[in-house]
């Protein structure tokens, strides 16, 4: 009796989603295959995610059959439901969470009956382990391996002594031969090489990685402007010639749009967008398209991670220090991980590029875990802007109550008589983050979140930046009755009054999530201002990255430390990236540029070594801090939150959760809580966290896991982004 393991498509809580039922023999059924199944008193959708004879199996249970097949092939292809199976134990969600995330919404596929279609092979599994180096299996994984996948016909046409060969490294599931539309390349646009020769660093960087084993991963490192982008490019270049499929995952389209037009002009049709304002309908397109072998390149956002790509030989992560990498929501995975075992287990190579890399990904590439290659001069002779640091202290001592100080207006001054440009970064929407009583100090706060309301001058709006609730600014104070109420703390609509004050005929432009909606508008926004048709651009870190002005001269900085009290372990590294990659934004076209970083804390180390230019300067003390408190990339981390509108239930919640994870103590994991969150009501749910931090094994992930499957009020983030 052959026997299919089903996970089903129903997530009850506590339940196990993976079922055993007979195959009928009638039935022809493969790995990644939908079926219907009884299930209950009722039937179920679910896809098979494992098949076995019935050895060991005992006889008295009577398995329910499998009643049908859905598709006339499997949705995922076999390493799919592995990776599935994998995030599902990995971050701790039901295995279909994991398979929703890599199959579009609404799948309506064709059948796939193409004539056109052909048997490739291609390494999916580790190299293996019987057999001498030379032997037939070794021969045959390495020609694979280095080769990319091959179609089965003609490796055995040149190659027939390796027919039992191949047969068995296929029942092991070493290498997998899949049916794929023979790649068409679309007509139209052959992909016109470089314009550029690569310079050494970038010369060395493109061989070093070609050259480099199957799976192999890399860090490549390189300030802005010193051709990161450009080693992709002809990296890709000659993988698609090869046959391979590329996939360039960058932080967020919109974000990018220099990026994806230098790929798009580059590789015309080859490539493929992947993002989130898709519809459906082109989703499912892009999908097929990808399983099918006809776009060899995507560029997409975090989720084209899940892609069925064929043969995969390359996957690049620009920016890959970036925040966005990390899933908040179910399956919570972070895409470097999933990148990583795709390496383990497709072949793909992978790059993490930066110029300002994650702690952890800097230190795998000194430990060796990783490759690492340096891109240390900018192209051309361009050299980094010389930072000069303000104290705002000393301003406001000095009798300076504006929010610019002395230097920066001097600079801003001299730059707009020149003609150039300028970019103010402030971290912060809206005209004041906080409105206060004077004369009782009561700041008025979203009724269902525990924030300040933030004043939005435009609409003349208080607004709560996590709940959108909105309410008419107050005249007099709700607490005391007085008239003395004052907004504090800028944000960049304020920014742009004091620059129209001080500098009346200088155009603005504002760039933050409230101008900038859409891809166009962003996109717009680009236009204008590469084109000179404003003077200033005053933004959030939205345009912190990506983006290239030639006529920027001076880049300000007008509060370089608001994130540095944050209650997060990564405030450092953040704020460190963020000066880093806006003072990245001048020093593109001739002149060297200016970069003013306005600060109230101007002696904190992550100020200091982004004024110098120095990563491994941060890198140094930072990872030392990380090393005495445990994180990451010392430990592991696991964040459980309680989230309950009523405040009661949820402390009984936590405790509850508190008494069940009591063992983890004796497994070596630090418990710090339970206590408020930092923010310890949002959205009218209160809230409270639970830190986890130690080493971690299979009995950790199993106890969590099941707390995280039955709890329901409570959710469990590995190595969480998002701590407050
Ligand atoms: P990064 O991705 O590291 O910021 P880019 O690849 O965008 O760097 O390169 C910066 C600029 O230099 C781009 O305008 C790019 O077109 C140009 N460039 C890159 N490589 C070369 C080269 N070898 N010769 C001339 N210009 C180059
Ligand atoms: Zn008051
Ligand atoms: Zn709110």
């Amino acid at each position: 009796m052959r026997i299919a393991d089903v996970v089903i498509d129903r997530v009850i809580p506590g339940l196990d989603q993976a079922w055993s039922y007979e195959v009928p023999n009638e039935l022809s059924v493969t790995v990644g295959q939908r079926v219907r199944v009884p299930f209950g008193k009722t039937q179920s959708l679910g896809i098979v995610s494992a098949l076995r004879e019935n050895e060991g199996f005992d006889k008295e249970l009577t398995l329910k059959p499998v009643l049908e097949v859905v598709d006339p092939y499997p949705l995922l292809n076999p390493w799919m439901v592995e990776l599935g199976l994998w995030v599902a134990q990995e971050y701790l969600c039901f295995p279909m969470q994991a398979f929703k995330a890599m199959l579009p919404r609404n799948i309506r596929l064709k059948p796939y009956t193409n004539l056109a279609a052909e048997e490739v092979c291609s390494v999916v599994g580790p190299r293996p382990k019987r057999g001498r180096a030379g032997s037939r299996r070794q021969q045959l994984w390495n020609l694979l391996a280095e080769r990319g996948p091959m179609l089965k016909r003609e490796l055995l046409a040149s190659m027939p002594e390796m027919r039992t060969t191949l047969r068995d490294l296929i029942k092991e599931g070493t290498i997998a031969v899949m049916r794929m539309d023979k790649a068409q390349i679309p007509a139209g646009t052959e992909p016109h090489p470089s314009p550029y020769v690569l310079n050494e660093e970038q010369a060395r960087a493109v061989e070093q990685i070609w050259a480099g084993p199957a799976g192999s991963k890399w860090l490549l490192e390189g300030i802005t402007g010193s051709g990161k982008t450009e080693v992709y490019l002809q990296l890709i270049h000659k993988m698609i010639h090869d046959g391979s499929q590329a996939l360039v995952l960058v932080p967020e389209i919109a974000l990018t749009p220099q990026t994806v037009m230098r790929f798009q002009s580059r590789f015309g049709n080859h490539v493929g967008l992947w993002h989130s304002s898709l519809t459906d309908s082109e989703r499912a397109k892009t999908w097929q398209a990808v399983r099918k072998g006809d776009l060899a390149i995507v560029v997409g956002v975090r989720s084209a991670i899940f892609l069925p790509f064929g043969h995969l030989g390359l996957i690049v992560l620009d920016e890959e220090h970036e925040g966005t990498y990390k899933q908040e929501e179910h399956p919570r995975y972070h895409t470097r991980d999933v990148a990583f075992w795709l390496a383990d287990h497709t072949g793909a190579k992978v790059i993490l590029g930066s110029a300002t890399p994650s702690l952890e990904t800097a230190f795998f590439a000194r430990q060796h875990l990783i490759g690492w290659i340096r891109l240390t001069r900018r192209i051309g002779s361009r050299t980094l802007p010389p930072v000069q640091i303000v104290d705002m202290r000393e301003e406001l001592q000095e009798g300076n109550h504006s929010i610019f100080s002395r230097a920066l207006q001097q600079e801003l001054t001299q730059a707009l008589g020149r003609h150039e440009q300028a970019i103010l970064f402030l971290n912060r929407r809206g005209y004041a983050s906080f409105v206060m009583c004077r004369d009782c100090g009561h700041a008025v706060q979203c009724p269902r979140c525990s924030v300040t309301l933030t004043y939005h001058q435009n609409q003349d709006q208080l607004m709560c930046h996590y709940c959108f609730f909105t309410m008419d600014p107050p005249k007099i104070c709700g607490h005391c009755g007085s008239r003395r109420i004052r907004y504090f703390g800028a944000g960049t609509e304020r920014v742009v009054e004091e620059v129209h004050k001080l500098w009346a005929d200088a155009r603005v432009l504002r760039a933050d999530r409230d101008t900038l909606r859409t891809r166009q508008s962003y996109y717009q926004l680009y236009q204008d201002f590469v084109e000179q048709r404003a003077d200033v651009l005053v933004g959030t870190q939205m345009i912190a990255k990506g983006m290239d002005f030639p006529h920027v001269s001076v880049v300000g900085i007008v509060a370089a430390d608001v994130a540095l009290h944050l209650p997060d372990f990564r405030r450092s590294e953040r704020t460190f990236q963020l000066l880093v990659q806006a003072s990245g934004r001048t020093g593109r076209g001739e002149r060297p540029g200016k970069v003013v970083v306005q600060a109230y804390e101007p002696e904190h180390f992550a100020i200091q070594s982004a004024m110098s230019h120095s990563y491994d300067g941060f890198y140094q003390q930072e990872i030392e801090f990380r090393k005495e408190l445990g994180y990451p990339p010392y430990g592991n981390l696991w964040l459980l939150e309680v989230a309950d509108p009523s405040e009661a239930r949820a402390q009984n919640t936590v405790s509850r959760i508190a008494d069940r994870i009591g063992v983890l103590a004796d497994m070596g994991l630090q418990i710090l809580g339970p206590a408020p969150a930092p923010l310890p009501k949002v959205r009218g749910r209160f809230r409270y966290h639970i830190l986890l931090k130690g080493p971690r094994n299979p009995e950790i992930v199993a106890i969590l896991s099941k707390i995280e499957h039955e709890e329901l009020s409570c959710s469990i983030t590995v190595d969480p982004y998002y701590m407050l």
